[in-house]
Formats: C-alpha cells, sequence, structure tokens
C-alpha cells in the first residue's frame, strides 16, 4: 500500500512532477463555476470545490470526436477510403474526481464494453485513465449518491482517494492504477494512525449531510408497460424547455449522433453527444418521429435510466446521484421526485 499524507502545496508540486507520466485532468475555477481542465501553467488546481458543473465525462468520451477521415479527390489514390483518424491514448489522470462521476463512468462503460458491442476508443480511454477521487466533505442538498450505491467517500470505481484533512491531504492507492500513480508522486509521508481517524471521522459527517433519498427498490419489479402509460407524465414534462441541459451536465448520459462534414473534397466522420430531449433526435429519414412530443422525450429519459437500464444491467439505476440535472434544470424538474413516482407507482 501506498497511502500517503501530503501537505497541500507538496501535492501540488507533486502532480506537476509527474506532468512527463500522464495528461493531467483537475478542477479549475472557470468564471462562476468549476471545470475540469488539463493542468498547465496559469491554471491553478482549486480542490476546495463542491463539484464542476460539468462532469468530466469529456475526458473520456469527447463531446465531439473525428472518428474517420476520407479523400473525395479522384486524383487521391486513396480517395473514398474511409481511414481512421489519429486519437490520443495516453495515460491520463482526472485528479479530484468525486466518488459519484467516478461511478458515472462505470455506468457509461457498462453501454460502450459489453459482451455484445466494444466501442475500441472508449475502451483505451477507459483503461488508460487513472481516477483519483476526492471525497465530499461537504456534499450539495441536491446529492443523492448515497440512494444509488455510492457514498461521498466510496472508494470501489476509483484508482485511489483524497481525503482533505484541512491542511492536508490523506491519499490511498486503491488499485493497481491507482498505486502506479502514487509511486510516481514525489513529497508524501505515509499514512498514520492519526490521518485515517481523520478521514473516517469527515466520511460518516458527509454521509449523514445527504437527506435525499429516493426510492429504488421497487423499480425492478414494476412492469414495464404500467410504467410507460402512467397517467404522470405529462404533468411532469410540462414545463420542460427540451433545453438538454439534464443530459448534457449528466456524467451517465452517452447518447450520440455521427455525422460526416465535407470541406472542399476532405470529409470526416464525426461522433458528436446528443440529447433524447431534442425533437430531431428521433427524427427519421422518412419524416416520421417516434417521439414527436415532448412528455414522449421526458418520459424516454427516465424510463431509461430509471427503468430499461435496471432491467438490462440488473445493477442499479443509470444515475450517480450527482444532482447535476437537479441543480440546473431551469424549471426544476427533479429525477428525484420522478424516481419516486415510478418506484412507488401502483396500476389500477
Ligand atoms: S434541463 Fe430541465 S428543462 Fe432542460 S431538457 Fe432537462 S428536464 Fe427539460
Ligand atoms: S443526478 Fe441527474 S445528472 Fe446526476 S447522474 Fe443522475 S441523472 Fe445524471
Amino acid at each position: 500500500m501506498t497511502d500517503k499524507v501530503y501537505g497541500k502545496e507538496k501535492w501540488i508540486q507533486g502532480l506537476e512532477g509527474l506532468k512527463n507520466d500522464y495528461k493531467i485532468y483537475v478542477p479549475v475555477k472557470d468564471g462562476d463555476f468549476h471545470a475540469f481542465m488539463p493542468m498547465s501553467e496559469g491554471k491553478a488546481p482549486d480542490f476546495d470545490y463542491d463539484n464542476t458543473r460539468m462532469s468530466p465525462k469529456a475526458v473520456m468520451y469527447p463531446e465531439s470526436e473525428r472518428l474517420f477521415e476520407y479523400s473525395l479527390d479522384d486524383a487521391d489514390p486513396e480517395a473514398n477510403i474511409l481511414k481512421e483518424s489519429p486519437k490520443d491514448f495516453s495515460p491520463r489522470a482526472i485528479v479530484g474526481i468525486r466518488p459519484c462521476d467516478a461511478h458515472g463512468f462505470q455506468i457509461v462503460n457498462r453501454n460502450f464494453d459489453n459482451p455484445e458491442y466494444r466501442d475500441p476508443w472508449w475502451v483505451r480511454r477507459f483503461g488508460s485513465t487513472t481516477l483519483v477521487g476526492l471525497g465530499c466533505n461537504r456534499p450539495c442538498s441536491t446529492c443523492f449518491c448515497t440512494a444509488v450505491g455510492g457514498g461521498p467517500f466510496h472508494e470501489e470505481w476509483l484508482d485511489a482517494l483524497m481525503v482533505d484533512l484541512g491542511d492536508r491531504y490523506l491519499v490511498k492507492g486503491l488499485t493497481d492504477k491507482g498505486e502506479g500513480f502514487l509511486a510516481k508522486m514525489t513529497g508524501g509521508t505515509p499514512a498514520d494512525e492519526g490521518a485515517y481517524k481523520e478521514a473516517e471521522a469527515l466520511a460518516e459527517e458527509a454521509s449523514q449531510k445527504i437527506v435525499s433519498s429516493p426510492p429504488t427498490d421497487r423499480l425492478k419489479d414494476q412492469k414495464t408497460t404500467d410504467l410507460f402509460n402512467a397517467p404522470f407524465w405529462e404533468e411532469v414534462a410540462f414545463g420542460c424547455l427540451n433545453c438538454g441541459t439534464c443530459t448534457y451536465l449528466c456524467p451517465t448520459c452517452w447518447c450520440f449522433d455521427i455525422q460526416d462534414e465535407v470541406f472542399g473534397k476532405q470529409g470526416d466522420r464525426i461522433r458528436n453527444w446528443d440529447s433524447c430531449m431534442f425533437p430531431l433526435f428521433t427524427l427519421h429519414g422518412s419524416g416520421h418521429n417516434p417521439r414527436d412530443q415532448k412528455f414522449q422525450r421526458v418520459r424516454q429519459r427516465f424510463m431509461h435510466k430509471l427503468k430499461y437500464y435496471v432491467d438490462k444491467y440488473e445493477n442499479g439505476v443509470q444515475c450517480s446521484g450527482c444532482g447535476r440535472c437537479v441543480r440546473y434544470c431551469p424549471v426544476n424538474i427533479d429525477i428525484r421526485d420522478i424516481c419516486e413516482r415510478m418506484n412507488n407507482f401502483e396500476s389500477a
């Protein structure tokens, strides 16, 4: 075990020393919010943050990614042949990621790496990324990670965990990847009993601050058609603007669209994040749209997260309880409320 205690400045100096080994992403203050950005000159990490507005999902699954490229120039002997575009799979580390966002990566991983389908780019990035978590000393009122299998200091999906002890961090290695990362860090001293006790007390205190606990125990046993036809969807969807904020911020949403963009005789095939909340998402080439009404799109989002996913993977809901969609939905649509309605629904 390489559990160590680092003074806060020493920790940052240690990270700077790893820049040749990893591309390191850290939380950085960005206007009124925090965002994960590559650690670089002029962008000081700020680990004293609640959570980032956008989840760090884009580090492994870019918002927009060129998959293939091709030439349409008949003079080019390789014209009309799709060639894979260069991509960066070098080792990277997300340092300061919250346990709920690490849980989010595990959930997305089930979609991109399973017996039926393996997304080669996701798989390689997931494999080359080290997740160094940061326990949440002060969870937000909208957090509910403890209701969906996680917790503010949950270690299961992380490679290492930092605990903010005020003037220093206790950093625990949790996997071989995490141990490897910490073995390269300079400046720490072996963790002592006092540091572990402080960390335990902080974890207990933080868990008690999470008061939201939407029930999920009956979701699996609910009949899909009963929930699909439940009478509350029009009411739930009434205020929705279909802005897509909830899905773009979410660490567990993975929908995408693939488009070809052609400039002159050069073409690119690009994968872009998309959102089930947009009417165009399901528009068929024929002009038919199976989800042309707003309530159908809102229903799809919640049915996917809280029923279809639950039934398909038998591993909980497609939500890590980060609370972002609750905090940033402009009309206060709250997944905790909808989860409760779905879970407790009694068919007539
Ligand atoms: S953030 Fe709110 S208003 Fe916007 S699409 Fe999501 S549920 Fe609708
Ligand atoms: S709370 Fe909302 S944003 Fe966070 S994981 Fe769940 S659905 Fe996504």
